[in-house]
C-alpha cells in the first residue's frame, strides 16, 4: 500500500468550533474560514472538499490532504412496518451501536445512542447485557445524526420540511457515564449555523447518574428524562441497580434543583410496566406522592420483551389502571406506544446484532468508562 494512503487523515466531524478554528491555524489559514467549513460539514452536509466551493481551490486540497470527513458506516438498515426505522452502525474500530428514528405525522425523534453497550446491568434492559462497553466519541454520536439526515435527505437543512425535528438520547448507553463526548456532540447539533436543533428539542434520558444532573442542567439546559421504574429502594436496587449509589431520595432531590426544570418544561419519569413487579394500584399512588413536588410527567413504557429475559409487561388493563391514578392525582402518565418491535428496534431492545458471535471477549468494567 502506498504511503499516502496508509496516514490517518483527522476526522472533522466531532471538532468544537474551537478545535476546528485551531485545526485551519495550524494549517496556516484564517480563523474566519471556520464559519465557513462549518457550515459546509453541518449546515449543508457535504463531506466531499471539492464541492466546497467557497473555500478556493489552494485551501480544498490543503483540506482533503490532511483531514476526512467522516460519518460512521452502516452496516444494516431496517424499516419497521409502522416506519420506524432503525440503523446498525460500525465505528472505525469495528464496535457497533444503533440508532432509532421514530416519525410520526411529519415529525421524528432520531434515538441516539451514548455508548457501545452499557455498563449498567438493569435487569430489564437488553442493552445492559452486553458485555462490550466503551464510550462514543463526539464524532461517533453526531455522526448518527448526519448519518439520519442523509437518510431523509435533510441537507440543507430546511426548517418546514424536517421529519428529524427531536432527538432524545435513550439508545445504548448511559449519557451521563459519557458526559463530556455527550457535551461536545450536543452543542455541534445545537449550533445555530448548523444542524440547528434547540435544546427544547433534545431530551437525555439517565438510569439516575445523580451528580452529573445540575451539570447536564447548566452546561447543556436540554430536557431531563429520569429511568425511575420503581418507588421504592428495595426493587429499584435490583431493577436499576444504580440505586445503590444514588437512591431514590437523592435522586428526586437532584430533579427538583434540575437547572430550567417548570410546568412548561417538566422533567419526564419513564416507567416500565412489569406484571406484578412494580405495576400495583398502591405503586401509582406511591409515584403519585413522591412526584407531588416536582414539575413532572410520567411516561409509562410497556415492557419491550427480548430473548432469554424472564419479566413479562403489564397486561393492557393494568397499565391504563396505573395511568389513570397517576391522572386523577393530577400527573400526565401517558402510555408509550411501543414503535418498531418487529426489528427489535424499540426501547431497551438495542444490542449490538453481531455481540455474540464476537471471537474476543472484553471484561465489563464496573465503573463509567474513561
Ligand atoms: N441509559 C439511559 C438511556 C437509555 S434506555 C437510561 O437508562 O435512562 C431508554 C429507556 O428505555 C430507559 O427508561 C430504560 O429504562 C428503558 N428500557 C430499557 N429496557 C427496556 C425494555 N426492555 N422495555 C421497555 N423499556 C426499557
Ligand atoms: Fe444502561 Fe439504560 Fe439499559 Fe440501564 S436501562 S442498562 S442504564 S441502557
Amino acid at each position: 500500500m502506498m504511503a499516502e494512503t496508509m496516514k490517518v487523515k483527522k476526522n472533522l466531524i466531532g471538532m468544537s468550533r474551537e478545535e476546528l478554528e485551531a485545526e485551519l491555524v495550524g494549517i496556516g489559514e484564517k480563523a474566519f474560514r471556520t464559519k465557513q467549513l462549518w457550515h459546509w460539514i453541518y449546515h449543508q452536509g457535504e463531506t466531499d472538499f471539492d464541492k466546497m466551493t467557497s473555500l478556493g481551490k489552494p485551501l480544498r486540497e490543503k483540506l482533503k490532504e490532511t483531514y476526512s470527513i467522516l460519518k460512521p458506516e452502516i452496516v444494516m438498515e431496517q424499516l419497521s412496518e409502522d416506519s420506524t426505522h432503525k440503523w446498525l452502525l460500525k465505528t472505525q474500530d469495528g464496535n457497533e451501536v444503533e440508532s432509532v428514528f421514530i416519525p410520526e405525522d411529519g415529525r421524528g425523534a432520531l434515538c441516539v445512542s451514548s455508548q457501545v453497550g452499557c455498563t449498567l446491568t438493569c435487569s430489564f434492559c437488553h442493552t445492559g447485557t452486553q458485555k462490550l462497553v466503551r464510550n462514543l466519541t463526539a464524532a461517533e454520536i453526531v455522526g448518527q445524526m448526519m448519518v439520519a439526515r442523509d437518510s431523509y435527505n435533510e441537507w440543507p437543512s430546511n426548517g418546514h420540511d424536517r421529519q428529524l425535528t427531536n432527538i432524545v438520547m435513550m439508545g445504548m448507553g448511559e449519557p451521563l457515564y459519557n458526559f463530556e463526548e455527550v457535551k461536545k456532540a450536543l452543542k455541534i447539533i445545537m449550533d445555530e449555523e448548523g444542524i440547528s436543533l434547540s435544546k427544547r428539542r433534545i431530551t437525555l434520558s439517565t438510569s439516575g447518574v445523580v451528580p452529573m444532573i445540575e451539570r447536564c442542567g447548566e452546561e447543556l439546559g436540554v430536557g431531563l428524562a429520569i429511568s425511575l421504574h420503581a418507588v421504592r429502594d428495595d426493587l429499584r436496587d435490583v431493577l436499576v441497580p444504580i440505586n445503590k449509589k444514588y437512591p431514590i431520595k437523592e435522586l428526586l432531590e437532584a430533579c427538583r434543583k434540575y437547572p430550567g426544570a417548570n410546568n412548561a418544561r417538566r422533567i419526564t419519569f419513564e416507567y416500565v410496566m412489569l406484571d406484578g413487579i412494580n405495576d400495583s394500584a398502591a405503586d401509582a399512588k406511591e409515584l403519585a406522592r413522591l412526584l407531588k413536588d416536582i414539575p413532572a410527567k410520567i411516561n409509562l413504557i410497556p415492557f419491550n420483551k427480548w430473548p432469554g429475559v424472564e419479566y413479562e409487561c403489564s397486561s393492557h388493563h393494568t397499565i391504563k389502571q396505573f395511568s389513570e391514578i397517576l391522572n386523577e392525582r393530577g400527573l400526565s402518565a401517558p402510555i408509550r406506544v411501543p414503535r418498531g418491535r418487529d426489528i427489535m428496534a424499540a426501547c431497551g431492545q438495542l444490542k449490538s446484532a453481531s455481540e455474540g458471535i464476537r471471537k474476543f471477549s472484553q471484561k465489563k468494567p464496573e465503573q463509567p468508562v474513561a
